[in-house]
Order: structure tokens, then sequence, then C-alpha cells
């Protein structure tokens, strides 16, 4: 998918609206050497919006996230946040950035931190301390606030790392792999967090190397391979346009020694039998009294709903985690 300048929405005025972006991406191409990391990535996030990247590894996430917020150079292409290139100094000060590896003061207390990263944000006297407490509060950890961070779980500095990225109150935030190395309890939290940010407006996109995260915490998911935009859209519109959504019912059954019942195939790989259907309520009575008909006794059966891993694999060949 190419964008192109035209297509991003922008009032004559220059006047921001709606409609304009949070984040407009467009034809983004960079390569390190011989290594071509983006090759025209375009995509849009929608003001309000959370938005989840997926690609296998080294698919240009990491690169496109990094010339997002102009860490980064692209060689071609421009970013622009609500309606303003990146390129313009100020306009950085509206994205707050959570980069992967975390980026806090190990011999610093967490409210030192948050202190500190306040401060590199241009927060001072009163209005930092009502952030920090503020961010305190947000994390949970307002009763921790003077323990060294080098004490705390893989959670809890995740936490505090996404904290000292949101004290100046961004309205765009991006976060590359936020839930790293983090217990699904922790996992549980930081999403709340998030949600709390996008309730109060802030847009968010983020990469993840957890499926079920993208299809609960994002309302839309683009998917990268090779440094494009391979698809993008809804769960639901994925699945619908890449692999449909028809249900697989794989069944095991024994007394079956000819051909595959009628309506059914035989899965070699699965060592069972296979057919597709639209609903399963109408069609599995029929179907097992086929197989009933011909002499076979079903042992065990399977019904397997669409999902957004079916919808990556498809696309890209390729597991998250490979
Ligand atoms: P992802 O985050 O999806 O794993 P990256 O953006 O980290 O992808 O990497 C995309 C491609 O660019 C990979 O082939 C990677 O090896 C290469 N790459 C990334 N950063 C550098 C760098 N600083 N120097 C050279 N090659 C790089």
């Amino acid at each position: 998918m190419t964008l192109s300048l035209d297509s991003i929405p922008q009032p004559p005025s220059g006047a921001l609206t709606l409609e304009t972006p949070a984040l407009a991406v467009v034809d983004l191409w960079k390569a390190y050497g011989n290594n071509q990391a983006l090759q025209g990535t375009s995509f849009v996030l929608n003001q309000g919006e959370r938005l989840a990247l997926l690609g296998p590894n080294g698919a240009g996430k990491t690169t496109l996230i990094r010339s997002m917020c102009g860490r980064v150079r692209p060689d071609r292409g421009q970013v622009f946040l609500l309606g303003k290139s990146i390129r313009d100094p100020d306009v950085l000060l509206q994205m707050g950035v959570i980069p992967q590896d975390l980026a806090i003061y190990a011999d610093l207390t967490a409210k030192q931190n948050l202190e500190c990263f306040g401060q590199l944000h241009g927060l001072r006297s009163r209005k930092l301390k009502e952030r920090v407490a503020w961010a305190l509060k947000w994390i949970g950890l307002e009763d921790r606030a003077n323990e060294l961070t080098k004490g705390f779980s893989g959670g809890m500095k995740r936490r505090v790392n996404i904290a000292c990225g949101v004290l100046h109150r961004p309205r765009i935030l991006l976060l590359d792999e936020p839930t790293v190395g983090v217990d699904p309890q922790s996992r549980q939290r930081i999403f709340d967090m998030l949600d709390e940010l996008n309730e109060e407006g802030t847009s968010i996109v983020l990469t993840t190397h957890h499926l079920d995260e993208a299809e609960t915490r994002s309302d839309r998911i683009v998917i990268v391979d090779h440094g494009k935009v391979v698809a993008e859209g809804t769960i639901d519109h994925l699945i619908e346009s890449t692999i449909g959504t028809q249900r697989q019912v794989t069944i095991q059954a024994s007394g079956l020694l000819v051909a595959a019942p009628p309506g059914l195939e035989w899965d070699s790989e699965k060592g069972r039998f296979v057919c597709w259907v639209d609903n399963v309520a109408d069609e599995l009575p029929g179907i097992l009294e086929r197989i009933q008909k011909v002499g076979g006794v079903v042992l065990d059966l399977e019904v397997h709903q669409p999902n957004l891993h079916d919808v990556f694999l498809h696309l890209t060949g390729k597991e998250l985690r490979e």
C-alpha cells in the first residue's frame, strides 16, 4: 500500500480537525548498507486509536518506530504528527516514546527516575511534582516511590519506564514491545494503564510479540513484512480478507476403511478428516450423520475459529517468534 501525501486529510487552513491523522507514515525507505529495512512503509494512526504493529523478526518494526520519532533518519518518506512534519522540532514534544530496552536508572528510586525524566521533558517545580505524583499513582507504585528501582520486579521496572515516557502528557505514544519479559499479571496491568491513557485521548502505536494482546488490546492491526505493510485493518477485516471466516472442523474417526465420507477430506498430516463450515450448529449434525452412515465412529472432534495467528502465518509464512 502506498499512501500519498494528497491522501492524508488536511484542512485548507492547516488547522487541526478530528480527521487529521494522529500520525501519518508516508512511503518510508531506510537501508543499512545493502540491507533494505524499510521499503515504502505507509500507514495512518487515527486520533484516539490503539494500533498494533506486528511483523516477524527483522520485518522492520523497530526501524519504523525509530523513524516515527526522529531517532532514525529515513532515506526517503515523511512522518506527520497531527498534520505537521516531525522535522519541525516542536512537533516531537507531542510524542512519547517507550523503547524496547529499559531506560531507567537502577541506582535511583522510582520517584527520582520520574523527576529526572520529567525534567528532561521540560517539566519544572509544581507541574513536575504534580505529574510525578500522578505517575506514581497511575503505575500503582506510590508505596514504593522511595525504593531503588534495582530491587523492583521486571513488571515494576517496565511500569516506571512507561511512566517516564508519558510524564509530559504526549498526545501520541509509541511503545516498542512494552510487555517484553513481564509476567501475565503485569502485562494485564500495563494494558489497563495504556487503556486509561487512551480513554483520556492519547493515540497509541505498539509493537508486540503477543498476538492475543494485538487481538484484544488494539482497535486496528498493521502487519509489516520485509519493510512493507502487507495488511491492515480490524481483526475481523483481516480474517475476512485473507483466510475467510469459515471454521475448520477436524474429526478423528475409526471404522472408516475406505475414502473420506462425502463432504470431508483426509488430511494425512493431521491424520484426521477435515471440512470447513460457515455455521457449526447448522452443519455439524449433518457431517456426523454422514460419518455414521458409512460405518464410522467419531472419536474426537475439534472446531477451529480463524484467528490472528492464522492470518499472520498466511501473510508472512512465519511464526511471530521465529
Ligand atoms: P524488527 O524490529 O521487525 O525485528 P528491525 O527494524 O530491527 O526489525 O530490523 C530490520 C532489518 O534491518 C533487519 O534485517 C536488521 O538486521 C536490520 N537492521 C536493523 N538495525 C540495523 C542497524 N543499526 N545496522 C544494520 N542493520 C540493521
